[in-house]
């Protein structure tokens, strides 16, 4: 460097100098349109159910309101708009708070299993009513032990089981996990509808459907549960992925760190402290 003319050191200096300009440039350019498109999805998701809403208490106005049975089959619908959308505004709440770093985790030592079977329980009648049916893979003996953020795992997997439900008409929704080397692999797998294989990528950015239609009538969906299942995962250093086979079937699964043996050991002994 020494040796450089004082020119050519200028020049190189001025050259980095714009190049990390030119760098930061971009960046700011792929915030703002990520900004931009955001904004553009939200409204949109918006409106939908706001126009529905809209819809039937102006035919109520407008007269409907005098003819009894119409008048309670509006408001149920119009009802149900206003469930989407408070469940739409929730899920862009949660996930504008991980994006921006602003959620908490709150890191402890529970058995996977368990929580699982909680999450089995909550879906069970609702499943079956359906005709499918939802387990375990195998019998479990042992507790599992993990180490995460339990309140979003159980989010996770609510998601995850909730799809598989909606997204399966017949068959079974079967809850796996194997251990290896200090980690659990949770899969969620249905025999239902399948994901066509250019689709699997996309199916974790917000609002995508894989066909537009397939998720109206289906309950409830906001098109946000499987972006903030990527961003729990994403702030446990993990990540969620996906096999699917088109018409077959779906399989999530994610993966998360047992908690060590010692762990275990002190989180007992400060129980009797
Ligand atoms: P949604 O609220 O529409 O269910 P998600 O983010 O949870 O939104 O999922 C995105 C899309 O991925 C869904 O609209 C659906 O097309 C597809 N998808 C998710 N889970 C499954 C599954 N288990 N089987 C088939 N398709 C699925």
């Amino acid at each position: 460097r020494k040796h450089l003319n004082p020119l050519k050191r200028i020049n190189q200096e001025i050259f980095t100098y714009a190049m990390g300009r030119q760098r930061e440039i971009e960046e700011l350019k792929k915030v703002e349109t990520f900004r931009r498109e955001f904004l553009a999805d939200v409204s949109h998701e918006l409106k939908t159910p706001v126009f529905a809403a809209q819809g039937f208490v102006h035919t109520l106005l407008d007269g409907a309101i005098d003819d009894s049975t119409v008048r309670i089959k509006f408001l149920k619908r119009a009802a149900k708009s206003l469930d989407s959308l408070d469940a739409l505004i929730h899920d862009l709440l949660t996930l504008s708070q991980i994006e921006l770093g602003e959620t908490k985790m709150h890191f402890e030592h529970f058995d996977i299993l368990e929580m699982a079977s909680e999450v089995l329980d909550q879906f069970e009648n609702k499943v079956e009513r359906k005709g499918l049916y939802i387990g375990f893979d195998q019998e479990y003996n042992h507790p599992i032990f993990v180490y995460a953020d339990s309140e979003k795992i159980y989010r996770v997997l609510t998601n995850l089981v909730s799809n598989a439900n909606k997204y399966t008409d017949e068959g079974e929704i079967i809850l796996g996990f194997s251990v290896s080397s200090g980690h659990v692999t949770v899969s969620v797998r249905d025999t239902g509808m399948g994901i066509p294989p250019e689709d699997l990528s996309r199916v974790f950015e917000r609002f995508f459907r894989v066909e537009k239609s397939r998720s109206k009538g289906r309950k409830g969906g906001t098109g946000l549960g499987l972006a903030i299942v990527k961003h729990i995962m994403e702030a446990h250093n993990s990540k969620v992925s996906v096999i699917s086979t088109f018409g077959k079937g779906s399989t999530f699964s994610f993966k998360l760190p047992l908690s060590k043996e010692e762990d275990l050991d002190s989180t007992e002994d400060d129980e009797f402290e």
